[in-house]
């Protein structure tokens, strides 16, 4: 393996950064040549690919989104699409690529191997739903930036005793909703996972203001429904004040937390030393703190779970 590429595709999510600076400069301590694509693998197939050096990921550990930037290409969903890719990277002399992404980027990383092209995956998402690894990249992040919102949001809860419904990211999956619930004592909490039940969640909310309560946060997934309708329902149900808050996008930005950088600088690395031993298409994660690899399609075929003791231990702790 005499030269490397390296892309960040579909969603960003912090700490994507931190993961190109550790893949090139581990590509440079081993004496490999490393080479970003920008923009996705629609960049790939545009040829836009440029070398980098230590320099090129000089001061950009802090920070968040990606240096490569990210795109999504339906044309690489293609045969067509991914044959002129292979020819960019032919034409560029890489051996093989990292990518930084999502499900769908490690669907697209598996085509390439498929087609004979040596491809590593490196889990970058807010969503913390890839099997095979107990973090992803960008989801501590998401998580301190969830509940710092929630923080703030309680204390106008308080002042005016009212009930929040936050809605946070997540279509299909409860992660950043459940684990921000718990550390931000959220009275309920509504992921896809996990059925839940109108009632109960109303249920709860009176037993609170019957024991003198102040205020209720609901944290919802996205994939659960709209906080707006959420909250409309409980505040005709209970005809207490109910708002609703949508935090979009600022979860998917700012400078990464030390644990997402230590993990993508951790996962940037390891996916180089595999490449370099000649492993292809397997992604990198952490499982229990150790490095671990799977092979990408085993991982795609299988279901992401959410941690059910985390869930009943947030329901333990809210009653
Ligand atoms: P994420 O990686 O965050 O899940 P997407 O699902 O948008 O984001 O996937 C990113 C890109 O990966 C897509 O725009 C597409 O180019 C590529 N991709 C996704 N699914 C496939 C597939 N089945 N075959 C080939 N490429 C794919």
């Amino acid at each position: 393996m005499k030269r490397i590429g390296i892309l960040t595709s579909g969603g960003d999510a912090p700490g994507m950064n931190a993961a190109v600076r550790s893949v090139v400069r581990s590509c440079v301590y081993n004496g490999v040549e490393v080479y970003g694509i920008y923009y996705g693998y629609q960049g790939l197939i545009e040829g836009q690919i440029k070398k980098l050096t230590i320099g090129s990921v000089g001061d950009i550990i802090q920070r968040g989104g990606t240096m490569l930037y990210s795109s999504r290409s339906e044309e690489f969903k293609t045969e067509e699409g991914r044959k002129k890719a292979i020819n960019q990277l032919k034409q560029h002399e890489i051996d093989g690529l990292v990518v930084i992404g999502g499900d769908g980027t490690f669907r697209g990383a598996m085509k390439l191997t498929e087609d004979g092209f040596p491809c590593i995956g490196v889990p970058g998402t807010i969503d913390n739903d890839i099997p095979g690894t107990d973090f992803t990249i960008g989801f501590d992040t998401a998580l301190n930036t969830v509940i710092h919102s929630v923080d703030k949001i309680r204390d106008t809860a308080t002042s005016h005793e009212r009930i929040y419904v936050i809605e946070v990211m997540g279509r299909d999956a409860g992660d950043l909703a459940l684990w921000a619930g718990l550390a931000a004592g959220a009275e309920s909490i509504l992921i896809p996972e996990v059925e839940s039940d109108f009632d109960d969640v109303v249920e709860k909310i009176r037993r609170g203001h019957d024991r003198g309560k102040r205020h209720s946060i609901i944290l919802l997934a996205e994939g659960v429904g709209s906080a707006v309708d959420y909250a409309d329902r409980i505040n005709e149900k209970l005809n207490v004040q109910t708002r609703y808050t949508v935090l979009g996008h600022v979860q998917r930005g700012g400078s990464p937390t030390a644990n997402d950088r230590v993990l993508a600088s951790r996962l940037g690395a390891y996916a180089v030393d595999l490449l370099i031993s000649g492993e292809q298409g397997r992604m990198v994660g952490i499982e229990q703190n150790k490095l671990v690899h799977h092979n990408i399609i085993e991982i795609l075929n299988k279901k992401n779970h959410i941690d059910t003791g985390v869930y009943e231990l947030s329901n333990q702790l809210s009653i």
